[in-house]
Parts: structure tokens; sequence; C-alpha cells
């Protein structure tokens, strides 16, 4: 029976390493972070190194044959990003982690028992433009406040929390996540075409002012 069939064991010397779509979260106190997931592990908060528990309370340890419980992630950061485009992960960050401990492998990625997040990346603020901080998400779980990544522009005036400051309450290194709309040469060359015309102007305008200075355009 193919249900019966023992998968084969794998003993990697070296973590697996997976990408996983989580939202950022603050204790009501505001001195831990920690993260959840966006579908069944939303009401289960972890910390950067985390042990998975049966999300339904069952007495076995994740992950276990029968259960769909314990931590998933993808082996591919681009299958992690292009769940991030979904209209409710939008606002998600975008975990790096090493997939510790035992572990069930799936075509795309993996279900396991312990993992440690290694690098956080923060989406792009609701207008757009690249996260530059965290600012309340208007969304939680008992005990924690959910956040979300804000540009400067947006979140003027606003209570915020920077990234540096979420790094050292986690314990894990935060940036903001590479934003595909300036990605590409479309929007910045005019902009950097504009800034060189200037500069060479200026320059030109230092150089004449220079020879008349030094009398060498006489
Ligand atoms: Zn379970
Ligand atoms: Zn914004």
């Amino acid at each position: 029976m193919i249900g019966r069939r023992r998968l084969p064991e794998e003993r990697p010397g070296v973590a697996p390493v997976g990408f996983k779509v989580a939202s950022l979260l603050l204790s009501v106190d505001g001195d831990r972070a920690s993260f959840a997931g966006v579908s069944i592990g939303r009401g289960s908060p972890y910390d950067v190194e985390a042990e998975a528990r049966c999300a339904y309370g069952r007495r076995h340890r994740s992950p276990a044959a029968r259960c769909d419980c314990g931590f998933y992630c993808l082996t591919a950061e681009a299958d992690a990003r292009g769940l991030m485009c979904v209209t409710e992960y939008r606002h998600a960050a975008l975990l790096r982690v090493d997939v510790l401990g035992s572990y069930i492998r799936f075509a795309r990625g993996f279900r396991y028992s312990r993992q440690r997040v290694t690098s956080v990346w923060v989406g792009a603020c609701g207008c757009g433009n690249p996260a530059e901080l965290l600012v309340d998400a208007g969304t939680g779980i008992v005990g924690r406040r959910g956040l979300v990544g804000g540009c400067t522009g947006c979140a003027a005036g606003r209570v915020g929390l920077s990234f540096g400051s979420y790094a050292r309450l986690a314990g894990v290194p935060v940036a903001a996540d590479a934003n595909p709309y300036v990605r590409g040469e479309y929007e910045l060359v005019p902009q950097l075409v504009a800034e060189i015309t200037l500069l060479q102007a200026r320059l030109d305008r230092c150089q004449e002012q220079l020879g008349r200075l030094l009398g060498s355009d006489s």
C-alpha cells in the first residue's frame, strides 16, 4: 500500500534552508518580538528558535504522519515571494529559516518539528513603497499586536518601531524586502538622468568660476 510505504530517511550534515511567509508581532509590553503563521498557525506565536506543537492539541510530536501540524516552509525563495502576492499576505514578512529536527519533505518544501529564523524581510508599505519602519497593523492575538511595514511618508505622525529595534527584540536581522516596483530601470532612469544633468551643469559652473579665479580663461 502506498500509504504505508516508509519514506527514505535523510540525515543532512547541514540544516536544510527554507522560506516562509509570517506576520510580525510585538508583545503587549513591547519587550518581546515574535512571529506567527498566516494560515493554520495564525494563533500560535513563535520565537526565533521554536519547537512545533500540534495545532489541534493532540498528544504527538510534530510532524506526525496522520496530522497536518508542524512548521511549514518552502524550499524556493521565489515560491514564498509568489505567496506574498496573495491579497491576504500582501503585508506579511518573508522569513528565512533553518529546518531543524525531524521533517517531512514535500515536492516544494518541508513540514517539520523545529526551526531557527535566520533573516526577516519586511514586506512593502501599503502604498507600494519599500518599508522603512514597522507600524501597528491593527491586528493581533491575545497579548500580542501585529506589525506591518510602512514607509516614512505614510507613517508620518504615527508611532513606529525601527527595524533595528525589532531585530534586537527578536534576535534576528531585519531588513526591508526588495521592492518589485523599484527593481527595474524604468522608474529610476529618468530621475538618475535628471540628477546627472544637474550635477554636470553644476560642475561646468564650478570649472568656469575656477577658471576665472585662476585667470586661465582670459
Ligand atoms: Zn498534530
Ligand atoms: Zn507608504
